[in-house]
C-alpha cells in the first residue's frame, strides 16, 4: 500500500504474461517527436509497460503490448501523443467479385 494525500492506496500489480482478459481497443497511441519533451510522464502512466523510454526520453511503444487504453495520451503535457486507428484487419469487400477474390486470395488461389 502507498501513501497519497495521506491516505492508504492499494498497489495494482499487473501480471505481463495474463492481460488476455483486457479486450483491446482498435487504436494505438501515435508520437509526433517535434512536441515531445522528453518528460516520460507517459512511460510512467502505462499499467502494462508497453512504453519504454528512447535516447531522448522520447516514449518507444510495444505494439504487442499495448491495449489502446489512451492514458499515455491523457497525461502528455504537450499532446505529443494521439490515439489513432489501427489499420483494419479485414478490408470489407466493394462487391462480389472483390468478395471472391478475397477469398481466392485468403484460400491461396491467387
Ligand atoms: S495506450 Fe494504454 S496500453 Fe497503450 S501505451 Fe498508452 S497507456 Fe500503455
Ligand atoms: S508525456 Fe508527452 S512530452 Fe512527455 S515523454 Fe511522453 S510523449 Fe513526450
Amino acid at each position: 500500500m502507498g501513501l497519497f494525500w495521506g491516505i492508504e492506496q492499494p498497489h495494482f500489480y499487473v501480471n505481463e504474461g495474463n492481460i488476455s482478459s483486457v479486450l483491446p481497443s482498435n487504436f494505438l497511441p501515435r508520437l509526433d517527436e517535434e512536441q515531445c519533451t522528453g518528460c516520460e510522464s507517459c512511460i510512467g502512466s502505462c499499467h502494462i509497460y508497453a512504453l519504454s523510454p528512447g535516447q531522448n526520453g522520447e516514449p518507444l511503444l510495444d505494439e504487442e503490448k499495448c491495449i489502446g487504453c489512451g492514458v499515455c495520451v491523457s497525461v502528455c503535457p504537450s499532446g505529443a501523443l494521439q490515439l489513432q486507428r489501427k489499420k483494419p484487419l479485414y478490408e470489407i469487400p466493394k462487391d462480389k467479385k472483390e468478395q471472391l477474390r478475397q477469398i481466392a486470395a485468403e484460400k491461396g488461389k491467387l
